[in-house]
């Protein structure tokens, strides 16, 4: 089999990245391993999130900024290609504090955040319980404030996964699951790779394989330091609307349900839950919003986030072998937008968005030679 590009890796990232490439123009194929690998796009939130992204790092705020303004657009064409509603929704988001040291430490970091970044920031609203409780009227007693920004948004992850891939092959790409890719390497003026026994062709190859990244990435001469993060989200039976605008840790579902999260912790490669975890989420999220209590949680799961060392993307092309390229971050549901139409064309055209040029893996070269 032969293609003009392949992307190694059916997640968040990759779908994007391929979905982007073939509605460039490319013949383009998606390989992904399958169940049994890590999956974080099969266990996230489903937030689309620029405020209090890349504090210290302003390229990344306007990046964030960059894909969320895309996101209207890019879900249309997903619903008018695929006939998938995805559920996008930009009417702003909110980020609940739990205590007065934390909402003031919030706003500071927020105008830093907006300061540094310029026009491509974000606007914000720091609210107090009164004003919390007029956005949120199911909002505890004891919450003393949050922030509101205009510019975030919510999705329904599993949704948006399903529409790129229907995308890609309505646009004449190819789908190919149960291919774990081994092999990777250089061949002729372009790439082969090994999945499943087979040989698969391209000129070009994007690996954005979550975390079987790094080690393909290294078989083309590119060291991509990752790590897994482990988060837990509690899922609640379905209630009734009660939360119009998506919170840092408690959004309601289209369906109905309530999603619980935001617990990050090191385990390793262990994808479990824990009951201590789960309780805190619970417990915190009843103070929130005290009505929660009457619901019954019915599904819980962890999920590994992708992390490089600072927690910034890492977009880059190999030196030694033009043409292959690899891709990681910690936010692809946020960035599906700027994955799809920018980084696409980047790979497509040569054309590199000017706020990732220095999201390349040499920013870790000092701290590992020191
Ligand atoms: C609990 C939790 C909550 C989150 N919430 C949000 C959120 O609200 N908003 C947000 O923007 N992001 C969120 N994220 C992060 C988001 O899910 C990830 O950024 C995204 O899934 C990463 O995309 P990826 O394609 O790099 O990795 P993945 O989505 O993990 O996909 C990697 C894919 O590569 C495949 N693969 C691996 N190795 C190989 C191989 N050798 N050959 C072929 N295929 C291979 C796997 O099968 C997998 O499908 C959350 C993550 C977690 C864990």
């Amino acid at each position: 089999m032969s293609f003009e590009a392949i992307v190694v890796g059916g997640g968040m990232m990759g779908a994007a990245i391929g979905f982007g490439l073939a509605r460039e123009g490319l013949r383009t194929a998606l390989l992904d391993e399958g169940d049994r690998a890590f999956r974080a796009a099969r266990g996230n939130f489903g937030r689309i999130v620029v405020s209090g992204k890349g504090v210290g790092f302003p390229d990344y705020t306007r990046w964030s900024r960059l894909s969320t303004d895309a996101w209207p657009g890019l879900a249309a064409e997903l619903r008018d290609l695929t006939g998938i509603d995805t559920g996008f929704r930009r009417e702003g988001g909110i980020y609940l504090c739990f205590g007065e040291a934390e909402l003031e430490e919030r706003a500071r970091t927020l105008a830093l955040c907006r300061e540094e970044a310029g026009d491509l920031g974000f606007d914000f609203e720091v609210l107090d319980h009164a004003r919390l409780a007029a956005l949120l009227p199911g909002i505890g007693p004891t919450m003393p404030g949050g922030t509101y920004c205009p510019q975030d948004g919510e999705v329904n992850p599993l949704l948006f996964l399903r529409a790129l891939h229907a995308g890609l092959r309505a646009l004449g790409g190819a789908t190919l699951s149960g291919a774990r890719a081994s092999a990777l390497r250089a061949d002729g003026g372009g790439f082969a790779l090994t999945a499943g026994g087979e040989t698969v062709r391209a000129d070009r190859v994007v690996v954005a394989a979550g975390h079987g990244t790094s080690a393909l990435a290294r078989q083309l001469g590119l060291d991509i330091p990752t790590r897994p993060e482990r988060g837990q989200l509690l899922v609640t039976e379905r209630t009734a609307p009660f939360l119009p605008l998506p919170t840092d840790r408690i959004r309601q579902t289209r369906e109905g349900t309530v999603m619980i999260g935001r617990v990050a912790e090191d385990a390793g490669f262990d994808d479990g839950t824990t009951t201590a975890r789960m309780a805190g989420l619970a417990r915190d999220a009843v103070r929130a919003f005290p009505a929660l209590a009457r619901l019954r949680v019915v599904r819980a799961w962890g999920c590994l986030r992708v992390l490089t060392p600072d927690g910034l993307p890492v977009y880059t092309e190999s030196a030694r072998h033009p043409g292959a390229y690899a891709a990681t971050c910690h936010s692809a549901v946020t960035l599906g937008a700027a994955h799809a139409r920018l980084i696409a064309r980047w790979i497509a055209t040569g054309a590199r968005p000017p706020a990732i040029a220095r999201m390349h893996e040499g920013r870790f070269a000092p701290a590992k030679a020191a």
